[in-house]
């Protein structure tokens, strides 16, 4: 079991985050923000999908002033992204957005930033202090130790804002590096107790990201490390859901909300279309019966085995799979009838 690096927690309106509080996924619009009914439209796609937390762009004034009438129509808490605009932050407070989320090392005027925060502080809501490693970068010009840079860097913006009175802070330290993430959020770990965001930034397309987010965010998950996430891709923000919950439930950091298929890679003594059945049974599997284990194995090598741990599974012969349920071997079906005969038995579970 991994034991979670203890943190003081913060609240998203009611969304807990460090703590003791369960690991919330978020995501982000890709919608043009001003476009008020495509960006509610689509938080509420997301919010099916279990978002707990979502954030918006907001790159002008005119923007900012949407965000009280979207606020009004979602249910989940709602965070303002903002870069380099003073005024765009005072106002996406003033609009009662649950969290706002700067870089302070775009916000040059020290008298406006503080403005921000003790704004924050009078309203409640936290602030998440995202370094990108591009920042940090074009800041500094490249000769630069970029890990040690963003973890002091952080460190230090959160001296300033301590020095207002204001901890309600959650931090994240993203590079497209994962190796580079992954050592700044260790050093940042060790050094404070604010919760942790955590996210591989401009991972790429789906494929790509899913892939540097799971080593990334999960390995530092899986050291005890991250109290929130985001699993960011070049595309719409659907899939980011699906793959941060996939990353907490294989660490044990999440209950499933998804049936877990066990499924052999197949190989030469593979005789049924086993790709086949495993997809019509996850297609077609009754949205109650989504927490059963599931084996479905290619042939008798490892089958018998898998199909015997699951609740229920079937292990391949030739044309034929012989159908195990909760230990037992209960019958052999043509291949044909393999996926309703699962589905069938799987009701009655
Ligand atoms: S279970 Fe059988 S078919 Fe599947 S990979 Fe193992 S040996 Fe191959």
């Amino acid at each position: 079991m991994i034991k979670r690096r203890r943190t003081r927690q913060i609240l998203v309106d009611s969304v807990g985050v460090g703590g003791d509080a369960p690991i919330p996924v978020q995501s982000m619009t890709n919608t043009h923000t001003n476009d008020i009914e495509a960006t509610v439209e689509q938080i509420h796609e997301l919010e099916a999908l279990k978002c707990q937390i979502i954030r918006v762009a907001v790159p002008d004034i005119n923007t900012v002033k949407c965000l009280s009438e979207i606020k009004k129509r979602i249910n989940i808490p709602l965070v303002a992204d903002i870069h380099f605009g003073h005024n765009l932050a005072i106002e996406a407070i003033k609009q009662g957005v649950d969290k706002i989320r700067i870089n302070p090392g775009n916000m040059k005027k020290k008298d406006k930033l503080e403005e921000i925060v003790r704004l924050a502080k009078n309203k409640g809501i936290p602030i998440r202090i995202g370094v990108n490693s591009g920042s940090i970068r074009s800041n500094n010009g490249h000769d630069v130790d970029l890990v040690e840079l963003m973890v002091n860097t952080t460190l230090r913006y959160c001296e300033h804002f301590e020095s207002l009175g204001f901890k309600d802070i959650v931090i994240s330290l993203k590079a497209s590096d994962v190796q580079k993430t992954m050592e700044a959020y260790r050093s940042v770990a060790k050094q404070c107790d604010y919760p942790l965001h955590l996210g591989i930034t401009a991972a790429g397309s789906p494929n790509d990201a899913i892939i540097k987010s799971a080593i990334g965010i999960g390995g530092l998950l899986s050291e005890g490390i991250g109290d929130t996430l985001r699993v960011s891709f070049t595309g719409p923000p659907h899939q980011e859901i699906e793959a941060g919950y996939k990353i907490l439930v294989a660490l044990g950091l999440s209950e499933s909300t998804d049936a877990e298929i066990i499924s052999c890679p197949t190989c030469g003594r593979c005789e049924i279309d086993l790709l086949h059945i495993v997809e019509e049974v996850k297609r077609r599997l009754p949205s109650q019966k989504r927490s059963v284990q599931i084996a479905v194995m290619g042939c008798i090598v490892n089958g018998p085995g898998e199909a015997m741990e699951a609740d229920i599974g079937i292990a391949g012969g030739k044309g034929v799979g012989f159908l195990f349920k909760k230990g037992e071997k209960i019958k052999k079906v043509s291949e044909s009838e393999m996926v309703s005969t699962l589905l069938e038995e799987i009701k009655t579970i």
